[in-house]
C-alpha cells in the first residue's frame, strides 16, 4: 500500500489553517506542507543576544535581562492612542520603555520582577529606551527570546507570527519524514548536512552557523537539481569523443586581415584550437560583448576545419543575419578556396535543392543559414564543426539536432548576451566557456544620457540633426499598442504622433513582434538598405541587426527594461565609423531606476552591467533567472552562492562521468526528484 504523503496534503492540514488563512498563503504559493517547508525565511532575527544596559549601543537590536524599578503608568493623550511607560534596570544603568496601543501589556508586568526584554535600543546622551520590546518573563527565556527566529517575506493579512506557526507545525507533521535525496558519498565529499536537519535548521536555526551549514545544503541541492535537470532535458552528454583536426598554420588568414586580433581573441582562437586538435569533442560557448569580434574566430574556426577537408555549418536565428555573415565571411574564404553558401527560408526552391546537392557530393565547405539548415533532408557530406550564433536566445534543441548530422561534430555557440559567470555556468553547464573580454582597439564608446521627459523637444531636434548628415536612428517602445492597464510608450502610438508632427519629413518605419515575418523582414531591410531613417520598433531588433550607419538609440520609458536588455538595445548603434549616442527617457523617480541608469551611463561595459544587473535584483533573485526559462530559484542566489556552485560542478560531473543516476541505487531518490522537477518545471525550456 502506497504510504500517505504527508508533503502532498493542502496546507489546510496544518494545525491553525483555516479557509481564509489558506488563501492568503496561496498568494505566497503555499498550498501544500511540501510548499510551506520550502519557503524559506527571507531573514533572521538574533535574539539570543543578552547585554548589559550600560553596554547598549544606539540602533542595534538586543535584549537585556532586568527587573522594573518602577509602577507601569499608562496614559490616553487621544483617542485610539494608549501609552505604556515603565523602567527597568539590570544594576548597570536604566532603561524607560515604552508601548504603544498595547494596553494589556500592563497585566503582564510588575515592578520589581525580572524580564528579557528585547527590541530596537535608542540611546540620546545618557538617555536610553525601547519602544514595544518584546517581553518575556525571565524563566520563559528561549521562546521569544534567546533564540533566532526566522523573518518571512510576507503578504496583507499575515504576520511573523502567523508564518512561524505555519513552519512550526508543517516541521512536527514532516517530523523525520524527509527524504534524503543526496546520497551520502555526495554529503560527505562536499560536507552536506543531512536532510532533516536541514529543514529544522533553516527555519528555526539554534545558532547561526547551522542556519549556514542547513542553507548551503539546500542551496547545493537545488542548484544540483537545477544543473542536472538541463543537462537531462538538453540530453547532451558532456564527454564524447570527437574529430581529431590537425593543426593548420593560420597565418594565410590572419595576413588577409585589415586588423590585427587582441589578445582576448588571440586567447579565444588558443582554446578553440586547442579542442579541435584534441581527441575531446568541442563544446565550447564564446561569450563576447556586441562588437568584440566573435564573427572572425568563427571564420579561423571553419578555416582550420576547412583544411582538414571538413565541412562547417553556421547558423544565426534570422535570415538578416544571415545575410550580413554571409556577406562579410564568404568573400574571405573564397580566396582560399573555401566555397560558401547561404540557405535560408527565402532561398527559392530550385536552388535549394541544388545548394543541398552540393552539400551531400561535398563541393559547398560552408553552409550559413537560419533554422532552414536543420530541416532534415539537409546531408552533409562531412560535417566537422557546427557553429551557432544565438545571439541571446536559447535554442538548446536546434543545437542537439544539428549536431546529430555529422558524426560528433565539434561543436561552438556564440552568444552577445555578457552574463555573470555564475549564470553562464548553470546555463551552459555542459559548455567550456571562453569569454572575449576585450574590445577592438580605438571603439569608441557610446554617449549614454538618461533624460526625462522635458528634453523631449531636444530629442527630437537631435534625431532630425542626426538624419540630415546622413545618419539613422531607432526608437524603441516598451509596448505594441496603447493599453489601458499601462502607462507607457506604444510604437504604434508614437509613430502615428511622430509622422504627422515632430519627424514630419523623415521616413519612419514600423517593426514590432505582432508583425508577421515577411513583414518583419521587409521593414528591416529598408532600414538596412537605408530607405527609412527611423525605426520606431519594440524589443524585436534587440537580435544582432548590424546597420552600422545608425548612430542614434532613443529608449522610451527605459525604466520598464532590464539592464542587460539596454545593453543589447544600445549595442544596435556604433556599429560603424559614426559616433554614437543612446538616449534613456527614464519616467521612474525611484531610486532604482536612478541606480540603473546610471550604470547605463556610466559604463559600457557588458559583463560589469550584467554583474550590477543580478546585484541590483538583490538576495532572492527571481529574474535574472526566470528571464532564462529556469524554474525559480527558492534558496538560492546566483550572486552570493558562487562557491557552492563550484562544488555542484564538481557533483555533476562526478554524477554523469560515472553514469550514476542509471546504475547506482543510492542515486534513485535523486533521480527520481529530478524526473518530478523535469515534468513540473522545465516546460519553458523543453519547448526550445
Ligand atoms: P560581434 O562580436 O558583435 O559578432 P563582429 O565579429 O561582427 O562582432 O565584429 C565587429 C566588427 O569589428 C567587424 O567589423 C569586425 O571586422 C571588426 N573587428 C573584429 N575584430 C577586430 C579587431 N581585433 N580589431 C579591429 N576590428 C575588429
Ligand atoms: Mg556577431
Amino acid at each position: 500500500m502506497p504510504q500517505e504523503n504527508i508533503f502532498e496534503k493542502s496546507i489546510k492540514y496544518v494545525k491553525g489553517v483555516g479557509e481564509a488563512r489558506a488563501k492568503l498563503l496561496s498568494k505566497l504559493g503555499i498550498c501544500t506542507v511540501n510548499d510551506a517547508l520550502n519557503y524559506f525565511p527571507r531573514d533572521y532575527q538574533d535574539r539570543t543576544i543578552l547585554k548589559k544596559i550600560a553596554e547598549l549601543q544606539d540602533g542595534e537590536e538586543c535584549g537585556v535581562r532586568a527587573s522594573l524599578i518602577s509602577d507601569v503608568a499608562e496614559s490616553r493623550p487621544r483617542r485610539n492612542l494608549s501609552i505604556i511607560k515603565t523602567m527597568a534596570s539590570d544594576g548597570t544603568a536604566f532603561l524607560s520603555l515604552t508601548w504603544f496601543n498595547q494596553s494589556y501589556i500592563k497585566n503582564n508586568l510588575k515592578n520589581g520582577v525580572e524580564y528579557i526584554f528585547f527590541g530596537k535600543v535608542k540611546r540620546t546622551g545618557m538617555r536610553l529606551e525601547m519602544n514595544n520590546p518584546v517581553i518575556e518573563t525571565a524563566g520563559q527565556f528561549g521562546k521569544n527570546t534567546g533564540r533566532i527566529l526566522p523573518i518571512y517575506s510576507l503578504t496583507k493579512g499575515l504576520t511573523q507570527n502567523h508564518m512561524r506557526k505555519l513552519t512550526e507545525n508543517s516541521l512536527k507533521l514532516a517530523g523525520d519524514k524527509f527524504e534524503e535525496t543526496l546520497p551520502q558519498d555526495i554529503r560527505e565529499s562536499f560536507n552536506l548536512s543531512q536532510i532533516n536537519y536541514s529543514y529544522n535548521e533553516i527555519h528555526f536555526p539554534k545558532s547561526l552557523s547551522n542556519m549556514e551549514e542547513a542553507r548551503r545544503r539546500l542551496v547545493f541541492e537545488e542548484l544540483l537539481l537545477l544543473q542536472l535537470g538541463l543537462l537531462k532535458s538538453k540530453g547532451v552528454s558532456t564527454q564524447q569523443k570527437g574529430i581529431k583536426f590537425k593543426p593548420v598554420d593560420m597565418s594565410p588568414v590572419l595576413d588577409k586581415l585589415t586588423f590585427k586580433l587582441t589578445s582576448a581573441q588571440q586567447r579565444v582562437f588558443e582554446e578553440i584550437r586547442d579542442d579541435m586538435v584534441s581527441t575531446k569533442r568541442m563544446n565550447r560557448l564564446i561569450q563576447g560583448d556586441v562588437g568584440s569580434g566573435k564573427t572572425i574566430i568563427a571564420v579561423m574556426a571553419i578555416y582550420l576545419a576547412a583544411k582538414n577537408k571538413y565541412q562547417s555549418a553556421f547558423m544565426v536565428p534570422t535570415e538578416i543575419l544571415a545575410e550580413q555573415h554571409f556577406r562579410s565571411v564568404e568573400p574571405l574564404l573564397e580566396q582560399f578556396g573555401i566555397k560558401v553558401r547561404l540557405l535560408t527560408g527565402s532561398t527559392k526552391k530550385k536552388e535549394k535543392e541544388e545548394i543541398k546537392n552540393l552539400i551531400k557530393e561535398g563541393t559547398i565547405d560552408v553552409l550559413i543559414g537560419t533554422h532552414a539548415i536543420l530541416e532534415d533532408d539537409t546531408e552533409f557530406y562531412k560535417l566537422g564543426l557546427v557553429i551557432t550564433d544565438e545571439q541571446h536566445r536559447f535554442g538548446v534543441r536546434q543545437r542537439a539536432k544539428l549536431s546529430i548530422k555529422g558524426e560528433n561534430p565539434d561543436l561552438i555557440v556564440m552568444t552577445a548576451t555578457p552574463i555573470p559567470r555564475t549564470l553562464s555556468l548553470v546555463l551552459y553547464g555542459d559548455l567550456d566557456v571562453s569569454i572575449i573580454d576585450e574590445l577592438p582597439p580605438e571603439r569608441k564608446p557610446i554617449d549614454t544620457y538618461a533624460v526625462n521627459e522635458s528634453f523631449r523637444e531636444r530629442v527630437y531636434n537631435f534625431i532630425r540633426k542626426n538624419v540630415a548628415e546622413g545618419r539613422q536612428a531607432y526608437i524603441v517602445c516598451p509596448l505594441v499598442e496603447d493599453s489601458e492597464q499601462i502607462e507607457a510608450e506604444s510604437a504604434e502610438g508614437l509613430v502615428e504622433r511622430i509622422r504627422d508632427n515632430e519627424l514630419k519629413n523623415l521616413k519612419v518605419g514600423l517593426i514590432h513582434g505582432k508583425m508577421k515575418g515577411a513583414e518583419k523582414e521587409k521593414v528591416m531591410r529598408g532600414f538596412v538598405n537605408g530607405q527609412l531613417d527611423v525605426l520606431v520598433s519594440t524589443t524585436v531588433i534587440e537580435v544582432g541587426v548590424n546597420v552600422p550607419n545608425a548612430s542614434l538609440m532613443v529608449i522610451e520609458n527605459a525604466e520598464r527594461f532590464g539592464l542587460s536588455q539596454l545593453h543589447q538595445l544600445r549595442g544596435r548603434v556604433g556599429r560603424g565609423k559614426y559616433k554614437s549616442y543612446c538616449i534613456l527617457f527614464n519616467q521612474s523617480k525611484s531610486d532604482i531606476s536612478k541606480q540603473r541608469m546610471d550604470i547605463m551611463t556610466n559604463t559600457n561595459d557588458g559583463f560589469v552591467i550584467s554583474e550590477k544587473d543580478l546585484e541590483l535584483r538583490g538576495p532572492g533573485d527571481v529574474f535574472g533567472v526566470r528571464q532564462h526559462g529556469l524554474p525559480e530559484l527558492k534558496i538560492a542566489n546566483l550572486y552570493r552562492d558562487m562557491e557552492i556552485l563550484k562544488d555542484v560542478q564538481k557533483a555533476v560531473k562526478l554524477i554523469i562521468h560515472g553514469n550514476l543516476l542509471l546504475t547506482d541505487a543510492r542515486y534513485k531518490p535523486l533521480d527520481e526528484k529530478l524526473d518530478k522537477m523535469l515534468k513540473e518545471k522545465f516546460k519553458d525550456i523543453s519547448m526550445n
